[in-house]
């Protein structure tokens, strides 16, 4: 496939408008970015999780780790993989995910947004929030794949209501997925623990009934959530590509967890699948 018949596709796609049916959604836990090159429970769950999936024409990833002040997507035809961590093994540094741009696609978002002015971006590429993931989703690397990034500015309910104007993205065939962390709090990882403290299992749990119970409205304000919820989300940029996940479910849409399971003392790895 090839970036021109990238584009007819989505055109093809968009007409009529509303005959197809929406992708679903995900929202994906990505915690250690040794996940990308390691066989483990959360690798094997996001490779089935992509098994499980329709074949998107594109991908359409929200990173915690692209924060801008404004909003933009990436545009450019080859996305240079991005290793933007440090004090890794060097096999970490060497990994090349070889997905495809859309500027095609980064063109439809801009034209949906109406509440931002949305930035076409050719400097950023993917993160390792998008990429360690989808390597293991889609190990081919053959569907195209774009970022939006994260306005660092706006508060969470802005958010939350831009996810709704990506909406019709969904019918075009676009997989539209968030990925951060649930429970997030870098200050308190213990390196040593196989499971989540007490805490974090709890703001885990907390946040999950909230989100099966289709309570997308409370988990805005994440900070009226309790103490637990607090100590897990002491800054918003893991937590927000959730909320974008949770604006694009419809009614009724189902919603399916999986990777359910806290790790490191203070990090949740918890994912889901709208639709
Ligand atoms: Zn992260």
């Amino acid at each position: 496939m090839n970036i021109t018949d990238i584009g007819s596709g989505l055109r093809d796609l968009a007409s009529p408008p509303g005959a197809a049916e929406p992708m679903p959604v995900l929202f994906v836990g990505h915690g250690n970015p040794m996940n990308a090159i390691t066989d483990n429970e959360f690798s094997r769950g996001w490779r089935e999780a992509g098994k499980a999936l329709p074949k998107p024409m594109a991908v359409l990833c929200v990173s915690a780790h692209w924060e801008t002040r404004g909003t933009y997507v990436t545009a450019m035809e080859k996305p240079p993989t991005i290793h933007d961590f440090g004090g890794f093994p060097p096999e970490l540094y060497e990994v090349q995910y070889p997905a495809p741009g859309s500027p095609e696609l980064a063109g439809e978002t801009k034209s949906n947004v109406r509440s931002a002015d949305v930035g076409l971006d050719f400097e950023w590429g993917l993160d390792h929030g998008c990429w360690s993931v989808f390597r293991h989703i889609f190990p081919g690397g053959d569907i195209p794949v774009i970022e939006l990034s994260l306005d660092s500015t706006k508060p969470p309910r802005w958010h939350y209501d831009l996810a709704k104007e990506l909406a019709p993205l969904r019918r075009k065939g676009v997989l539209i997925a968030g990925s951060g962390n649930m429970v997030h709090n870098l200050g308190m990882i213990d390196w040593q623990a196989k499971e989540g403290f007490d805490w974090a299992r709890e703001a885990n749990e907390t946040l999950k009934k909230l989100i099966a119970g289709e309570n997308g409205e409370r988990l805005i304000d994440y900070r009226s959530l309790g103490r637990e919820v607090q100590m897990g989300v002491p800054t918003p940029e893991h937590y927000i590509p959730l909320l974008y996940a949770l604006g694009l479910r419809e009614g009724g849409e189902s919603l399916s967890f999986f990777n359910d399971r806290t790790e490191l003392g203070a990090i949740s790895m918890t994912s889901f699948r709208i639709g």
